[in-house]
């Protein structure tokens, strides 16, 4: 989608720190981290949000966590912990409108809702 933000990100139009990527999804950093680290991971195929992808190609999910789980293996993450949070529509918090999981952990992350 050409006036997405994070299209232009996977067509490098502009710039981000990656820390992963395979044929299907990148993970970068997250702008504005709300944890000692913070990664998004993107789909390279645009769809708005997590009903969005479940609905027209739920097989991209599996190549997201797929991505998630070799990343936090890789990067020592997962033998910490981590969190992964996607935000839908004006309530959840939505920002932008490329489906993207939050990857969150590197410190003991606050309750859920605390
Ligand atoms: P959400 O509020 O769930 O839609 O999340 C959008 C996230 O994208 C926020 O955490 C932003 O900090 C992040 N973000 C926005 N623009 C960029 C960018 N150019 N590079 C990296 N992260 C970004
Ligand atoms: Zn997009």
């Amino acid at each position: 989608m050409s006036d997405c933000i994070f299209c232009k990100i996977i067509n490098n139009e502009i710039p981000s720190t990656r820390v992963y990527e395979d044929e299907f999804v990148i993970g970068f950093k997250d702008l504005n981290p709300l944890a000692k680290e913070h990664y998004l991971f993107i789909h390279r195929d645009h769809s708005e949000n997590i009903n969005d992808i479940t609905d027209s190609d739920p097989a991209q999910l599996s190549d997201v966590f797929k991505a998630i789980s070799k990343f936090t293996k890789d990067s020592g993450l997962a033998s910490t912990g981590f969190r992964v949070v996607t935000n839908q529509g004006v309530d959840g918090g939505q920002t932008v409108f490329h489906t993207h999981f939050h990857v969150l952990g590197g410190e003991k992350l606050a309750g859920f809702g605390s």
